[in-house]
């Protein structure tokens, strides 16, 4: 606890799925990149710039170690999971999805895996199809099986979901895509944060997330694509920093990640992502994935005795619970637990297309984090039996 300064004695932080309250180690990177070593990267002769730009380089590295890229080049910086997604769509979809072509998505994604390939396959005519989930809050991949033809070039999934928490098998998700030919993004927002990330073992052809979820600062996410792939995929940007050789006769691209990176970047977001990463691999994705599985377990036990109470999402989740009581708006829910100082997200959560499968407006919705601790599921379970007293 004592490592999240912005966590106080007594409030039970339950909002980690929207966004993960930062450990000092992040903070002071932030502090240092501004205090101590700031300077922009890439262009400066002078020595806090290019030990500014070992630095930015040294977390790129990182960050490629971390989900185990094949190399750094293959991991580029951007502002977060939903700019990673829109660069795909764009650049990727803009070059390989033609009229005709599927897409292949989910009942359960958020909205930032959605609006891009709608907008993707609005500028070319292709078309999205939708898997369906489990009775439990799946995505059904014998459903995908069964959907996926020939005419599908990308699949594009949540390893984890935001709502409910289900963990996708994302090997087999892979095997499907790639049996017809198709490319496969999974989103991992919620996975990386969670649990151990190995795109190479996944066998996935691209991975993305913010880092603002993971303990770093937000503006910063990261986008990880097979080498092949980004060496075929035109920028989205123009700008600075990805040109080759400028001209007015014709502009050259640098190669991948330069290509996708124009301008300055945020270069201390990248150093408070590569301390986001230093502090979850410190305790370990293992640890962290079977703390908030043991607080999600004993939440949904406290809560299955409550026989006002919906439970969305299966068993296993990984440390996020949807619920909805009856008669009651999960946003007075969430005003009612802000009063027991217990914080957790009440809404669509960005998966309208979710709550429409699910028959609610809205639920209510707890997620853990490295910081929680059973006191944090006694208070929570403490608020909703008064929400349930006061409407009776
Ligand atoms: N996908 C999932 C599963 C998410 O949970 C989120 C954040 N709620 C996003 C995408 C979008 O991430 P960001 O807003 O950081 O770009």
């Amino acid at each position: 606890m004592s490592d999240f300064p912005a966590i106080p004695e007594g409030w039970a932080y339950l909002d980690t799925a929207a966004t993960a309250q930062k450990p000092r180690a992040v903070i002071d990177a932030i502090a240092r990149g501004y205090g101590e070593t700031y300077a922009t990267v890439h262009r400066g002769v002078y020595q806090r710039s290019a030990d500014m730009t070992l630095a930015f380089e040294a977390a790129r590295r990182r960050t490629a170690a971390f989900i185990n890229a094949r190399s750094a080049e293959e991991i580029v910086f951007l502002r977060g999971a939903t700019e990673a997604i829109n660069l795909v769509a764009q650049s990727w979809g803009g070059t390989f999805l033609k009229a005709g072509d599927r897409i292949l998505l989910s009942m359960l994604e958020h909205h930032s895996n959605i609006v891009p390939w709608q907008m993707a396959a609005d500028r070319v005519g292709a078309v999205i199809d939708v898997a369906p989930l489990t009775a439990d809050g799946r995505i059904d991949l014998d459903a995908v099986e069964a959907m996926l033809t020939e005419r599908h070039k990308i699949v594009a999934l949540a390893h984890v979901s935001n709502v409910l928490g289900s963990v996708l098998d994302a090997r087999r998700a892979v095997d499907l895509a790639h049996r017809v030919g198709a490319n496969i993004l999974l989103d991992g927002c919620q996975s990386v944060p969670r649990m151990p990330v190995d795109v190479q073992a996944l066998g996935c052809d691209f991975y993305v997330f913010s880092a603002h979820k993971l303990y770093g600062p937000t503006g910063i996410g990261v986008l990880w694509g097979r080498g092949d792939l980004l060496d075929a995929m035109p920028p989205m940007h123009g700008g600075g920093a990805m040109i080759d050789k400028v001209s007015f006769e014709g502009t050259t691209y640098a190669p991948p990640p330069a290509r996708f990176e124009a301008g300055t970047p945020h270069v201390v977001g990248v150093l408070g992502l590569h301390a986001a990463i230093d502090y979850v691999d410190g305790i370990g994705l293992d640890a962290i994935h079977a703390h908030e599985t043991a607080l999600v377990r004993e939440t949904r036990e406290a809560l299955q005795t409550l026989n006002s109470l919906r439970l969305f999402g299966p068993e296993d989740s990984a440390g996020i619970v949807s619920f909805a009581i009856e008669g009651v708006h999960p946003h007075d829910v969430g005003t009612i637990l802000d009063e027991s100082r217990v914080a957790i997200r009440a809404g669509h959560h960005c998966a309208q297309p979710l709550m429409s499968h699910l028959g609610v407006d809205a639920t209510a919705r707890a997620s853990f984090g490295v910081y929680n601790g059973r006191q944090d599921v006694e208070a929570f379970v403490r608020g909703i039996e008064r929400v349930t007293r006061i409407f009776g």
